[in-house]
């Protein structure tokens, strides 16, 4: 049990098909004691049969990452119900529609600043206010795209905020490290979840992604949950500051390996 005696948090959950969700089980079959939190009271509905699922009824609570009172409240809960935590999974993004098909440039700033609040400033601000809370040995978590770093069709203003959540987890890394803390982010292959049905062509992406990664396959919320369990727990007590691609091996390929003779 990888996990036993670890307690921790996890932002982002929304349904089963939630990468947070794969995380959380994982962690959950190792031992680990989990906290969730949900967006609005009609996701409250999805998230609490799941945190009944890993014993975690107790522990669940409203987190609305654009409204700093409820990450202060967050705080409150979990200082009261769990005391001191181990790890914090920040599995959370959101750019209006606008922002994720057609031309780039015409992305208006009010949709600008909404997808840099929610998908990176919102890490930021949950690592401070929960802070006091981590424990000396404490891990944190975070998702990005590989958009983030190359040009992929229509990931574009989340493109740009995954940038800046890849350079953040960095210099967290950088800032918490001498307080015990690692801050890691998992770079995932693309998965079809409910944030994902935003991107235009979509579909597209999976096809792309299964036919030219090396191993021929798209990647599963419980592969990346595994890997993301890797990263909360002690096996990894050395690493921080990373960018972790769990994507079956497609960020290697510089071009696709086409025989156009045979086609
Ligand atoms: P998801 O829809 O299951 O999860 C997104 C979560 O963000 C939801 O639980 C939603 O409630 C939450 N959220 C949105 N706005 C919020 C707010 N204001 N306050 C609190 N929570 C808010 O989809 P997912 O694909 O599991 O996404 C999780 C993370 O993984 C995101 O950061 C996403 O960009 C990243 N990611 C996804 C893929 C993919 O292909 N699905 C690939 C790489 C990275």
């Amino acid at each position: 049990m990888i996990m036993k005696g670890k307690k921790g948090v996890i932002l982002g959950v929304a349904n089963n098909k939630s990468i947070a969700y794969g995380i959380a089980k994982a962690c959950a079959e190792q031992g680990a004691q989990i906290a969730f939190t949900y967006l609005n009271d009609s996701l409250k509905k999805r998230v609490e049969p799941i945190a009944a699922e890993f014993g975690s009824s107790d522990y669940v609570y409203p987190c609305d990452v654009s409204k700093p009172e409820e990450i202060k409240a967050l705080k409150e809960s979990l200082e009261k119900d769990m005391g001191k935590i181990d790890f914090i999974v920040h599995s959370i993004a959101f750019a209006p529609k606008e922002g994720l098909s057609g031309r780039f440039y015409d992305i208006s700033k009010e949709a600008f600043d909404i997808a840099m609040d929610i998908s990176v400033y919102s890490l930021i601000e949950v690592v401070r206010e929960l802070k006091p809370l981590l424990s000396e040995n404490s891990s944190v978590l975070t998702l990005t795209y590989y958009g983030g770093a190359k040009y992929i069709p229509n990931y574009n203003l989340m493109g740009i905020a995954k940038a800046a959540l890849e350079m953040t987890t960095k210099y967290l890394a950088e800032d918490l490290g001498k307080d015990g803390t690692r801050v890691n982010a998992i770079s995932a292959g693309p998965i079809k979840t409910l944030a994902a049905a935003g991107i235009g062509d979509f579909r597209f992406m999976l096809k792309w992604n299964e036919a030219h990664s090396p191993l021929k396959k798209n990647v599963t919320t419980s592969e990346v949950g595994n890997s993301g369990m890797y990263l909360l727990s002690d096996l990894s007590s050395a690493v921080t500051g990373e960018i972790h691609y769990v994507d079956c091996g497609y960020n290697l390929m510089g071009m696709p390996a086409v025989n156009f003779d045979e086609n």
